[in-house]
């Protein structure tokens, strides 16, 4: 579904706006940029975007204040961008609530990957919101909950999203690079290595599920159910 959503980003330092331009494009969607609050106003009309990336720190406008501007006309996920401690402390007080923050600086591809939560989250992409069940084993994308029959199960924020695209697509082959541009926001060969590891990871983790990642050679990776 990422395909098609537009992002605004809202950015007035044109470094930061071409880098998280690249990597939004990169991971598939269509990018708009604003730097300006003014502009920000005019793209969101416009564009209607799924998401904004807004840095608080503008030129012609107070970033809190355009966030609640844009949250008062629609309902659109909002992630702000920060530069300076008090700012985070801004945003995290906000009831209004912003869907997610990153402090500059920031990595872009941490950016892609809290884009492509909040818009599954977000989204009415089947299976947005619903546990997942593979055998045994179940997931739980809207409390970020993981169950081996009745043992929870703790993963990190890259375990957690690699087993959820495993059982949303159970049986189906998963290349590498399809993993790391889904899970880690881009698809640049070479990389691949770190599939690997957090593939194992997840195994040791998942111990006692009848559920399991078959390693497919020189390919990549699929989710195989138990026999019923
Ligand atoms: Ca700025």
């Amino acid at each position: 579904m990422s395909g098609t959503a537009r992002i605004v980003v809202v950015e007035d330092d044109a470094s930061v706006a071409q880098l998280v331009t690249l990597y939004l494009r990169n991971a598939g969607y269509l990018v708009e940029h604003a730097a300006t609050g003014e502009r920000a106003r005019a793209l969101f009309d416009e564009v209607k975007p799924a998401l904004v990336v807004l840095d608080l720190g503008l030129p012609d406008a107070d970033g809190v204040d355009l966030f609640n501007e844009l949250r008062a006309r629609a309902d659109t996920p909002v992630i702000a961008l920060t530069a300076r401690a008090e700012d985070a402390q801004k945003v995290a007080g906000l009831d209004a609530g912003m869907d997610d923050y990153l402090a500059k600086p920031f990595n872009p591809r941490e950016l892609v990957s809290r884009v492509r939560a909040i818009l599954r989250r977000a989204s009415g992409m089947p299976g947005g919101g619903r546990v997942l069940r593979v055998g045994n084993l179940s997931v739980d994308p809207a409390r970020h909950e993981v169950l081996v029959g009745e043992r929870a199960v703790a993963l990190r924020a890259k375990e957690f999203e690699l087993l959820e695209a495993f059982c949303r697509q159970p049986g189906m082959v998963l290349t590498r690079d399809r993993l790391l541009e889904d899970v880690w926001g881009f698809a640049y060969p070479g990389e691949t290595r770190t599939v690997d590891v957090h593939v194992k990871q997840l195994r040791d983790k998942l111990a006692g599920a009848d559920a399991k990642i078959e390693t497919v050679w020189g390919v990549g990776y699929k989710m195989v159910a138990p026999a019923t």
